[in-house]
């Protein structure tokens, strides 16, 4: 089982048809399943009529999921999960209320000054978990063999900010435990964090943690980035120029690098470009 989850904080871009012709594409060529789920754990940014574009998009580009359309599957749907999550967390591994803020850890790396100051959980404060200082080996089903050491590169993990919203990493890894996602896949922007995941994911209970594919990004014709400014403009206006959905797939095929030419790709096809 993998999943397609975007986040309703915006509208969808040639980037999200990358992801979803990968996620469609591989599932489909494996003989798997593809969840949709809305990753809305973002209140402040989450909109309804973001959700609503993306739906109408997907259903227009053909890309059709096993689960989680209708109904639609939206994190903030059953909030109880991430706080049984953190019950048992609590059993198991060092949780502790932080009051730093961002401003005072500075760069990424967290150094651990809350981690014995036995502080209070109250409003205002963030909720950490103690990482161990372990190596973190896994293989990407793309791009091979990966080593990170999570507690070097993030520190102990924030699973709860200090405004009391569930951090993206904690509410991805308690989803993909409930769902029973085995395969994530997603882009290579995202590589950094998936030690980290995976860490997590095993201190939640998960004996077997998912494994992870991470795909290129779009790039333009000279290998850089592709950005909203140099062309990589939101679906919406695709469509309203006129746009068939196997050229915006096809498009986005092309620029991901899985096909030589930008031609016609229908989302029922997707799975061909995985083929041999
Ligand atoms: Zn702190």
């Amino acid at each position: 089982m993998t999943r397609f989850a975007p986040s309703p904080s915006g509208l969808l871009h040639l980037g999200h048809v990358v992801n979803a012709i990968y996620v469609w594409g591989v599932a489909r060529a494996l003989g798997g399943r593809v969840l949709l789920r809305v990753e809305d754990h973002d209140r402040i940014r989450s909109r309804p009529e973001y959700e609503h574009a993306l739906l109408d998009d997907l259903d227009w580009l053909g890309f059709v999921p096993d689960e989680g359309r209708s109904p639609v599957r939206r994190q903030l749907d059953e909030p109880s999960v991430y706080e049984a999550a953190l019950r048992a967390l609590r059993e198991t591994h060092h949780v502790y209320a932080c009051d730093c803020s961002r401003k005072e850890i500075g760069g990424e790396c967290y150094e651990g000054r809350c981690r014995d100051r036995q502080l209070a959980d109250a409003p205002g404060r963030g909720l950490r978990v103690e990482l161990g200082r372990a190596q973190e080996c896994f293989v990407d089903a793309l791009l091979g063999p990966q080593e990170q050491i999570p507690a070097r590169q993030c520190g102990d993990l924030l699973i709860r900010d200090r405004d009391g919203h569930w951090t993206y990493q904690f509410a991805v890894t308690v989803d993909d435990a409930r769902d029973g996602i085995t395969l994530v896949i997603r882009g290579a922007d995202l590589m950094s964090s998936t030690g980290r995941q995976i860490a997590l994911a095993r201190m939640l209970g998960r004996l077997n943690p998912p494994v992870f594919l991470h795909h290129p990004l779009l790039h333009d014709a000279t290998g850089e980035k592709l950005s909203k400014s140099s062309g990589d403009t939101s679906l919406r206006q695709w469509r309203a120029a006129g746009k068939s959905a196997p050229e915006i797939i096809g498009r986005a095929a092309f620029l991901a690098g899985l096909i030589d030419t930008a031609r016609s790709v229908p989302a029922a096809a997707v799975h061909t470009l995985f083929r041999g």
